[in-house]
């Protein structure tokens, strides 16, 4: 089956079941995706009848991550349209007793990659009005031009790297398991990155993050920021002014790194809401992987297994506390 016959394959089930689920009252809303208003977008949508149903879709630009809304929604039983790094951020939020276990179901899908809409408009210099996708090809059309892509030469880094497809845990799981495997071995930026001396990393780390607006489009996408009051809007105490001065900007960015530690799912929904395109996956990334090193751990794909930065024993080593 080709990724086209696949995703209506996939979309005809997340419909059928959301139908159920709501007729049976088995939860109040579904969160899933439908059509963007622009090409090559699809966007969160949230259906609360059986007959709305049909407005969910399944495609290749079903990008976002859907945890995100989990904590924003906490009174309803939710059903929730999971790919793997969603289904990760899921576990991760169990882990922090986000929600309780009888107000979540996963509706789980086996995840084809996603398509990573600023390579394909950067690919063309006229505006996209109109794309399909057809067999495991995409077509792009403007006023004055018609290309077919392949689809595999034009997916997000995240996708291309991940090895966590199937949703580890869900309630259901719509489509065949996908083979695990990446198309790379290691994040394309984060390869980079480690070739770095520390000089150079601290210059392409303050290189990137200049040109932050600090609108938080990135903490909004993330289902792990979930703070009722963000470091950054806090009054007391003050952790950072509110301007757009270089130490305040790469101090957000520090800590929003950190704070990511042991509980990122490398989903990359922060660096594609990123108006700047800011290169944010880098560190998160960087730091999943030191996380795999050093502790065997990665987020959400064992759902038994403590994360590490937030569990500790007596026993723990403390030289560095001297
Ligand atoms: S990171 Fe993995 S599960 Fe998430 S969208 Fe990309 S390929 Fe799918
Ligand atoms: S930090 Fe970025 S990549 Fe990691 S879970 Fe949040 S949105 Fe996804
Ligand atoms: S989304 Fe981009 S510009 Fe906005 S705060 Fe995050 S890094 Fe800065």
């Amino acid at each position: 089956m080709n990724t086209e016959e696949r995703s209506k394959a996939i979309q005809g089930k997340i419909r059928e079941k959301a139908k159920e689920l709501l007729s049976s009252k088995k939860v109040d809303v579904i969160i899933g995706f439908g059509e963007g208003t622009l090409p090559l977008r699809a966007t969160p949508i949230f259906v609360r009848t059986p007959e709305e149903a049909d407005r969910l879709i399944w495609n290749s630009f079903c990008e976002n991550n859907l945890a995100t809304y989990l904590h924003k929604l906490s009174p309803f039983k939710v059903g929730l349209v999971v790919k793997g790094c969603d289904a990760r951020s899921v576990i991760a939020l169990a882990h922090e007793k986000r929600f309780k276990p009888d107000q979540l179901f996963l509706i789980g899908v086996p995840c084809q990659r996603m398509v990573d809409r600023r390579k394909v408009m950067k690919a063309f210099e006229g505006e996209i009005l109109r794309v399909s996708e057809q067999g495991d090809e995409i077509t792009v059309e403007g006023d004055d031009f018609k290309k077919t892509l392949k689809r595999e030469d034009f997916l997000y880094p995240s996708c291309q790297v991940c090895v966590h497809r199937n949703p580890v845990k869900t309630d259901v799981l719509v489509g065949d398991p996908v083979e695990e495997s990446s198309l790379v071995e290691v994040h394309p930026d984060v390869k980079e990155f480690e070739k770095m001396s520390p000089e150079e990393r601290w210059r392409y780390f303050e290189k990137e993050s200049s040109r932050c607006i600090r609108c938080y489009a990135c903490r909004e996408a993330c289902p792990m920021c979930y703070c009722a009051e963000c470091f950054v809007d806090s009054s007391n105490p003050k952790w950072i002014e509110k301007g757009l001065s270089p130490s305040d900007i790469d101090f957000y960015h520090i800590v929003r790194a950190y704070h990511q530690s042991g509980r990122c799912s490398g989903c990359g929904a922060c660096e594609r809401a990123c108006p700047m395109e800011i290169k944010l996956t880098y560190l998160t990334q960087k730091l999943n992987q030191d996380a795999k090193e050093m502790f065997g751990f990665e987020t959400g794909v064992d759902p038994d297994a403590p994360p590490p930065l937030s569990t500790y024993e007596t026993e723990d080593r403390q030289e560095f506390i001297k």
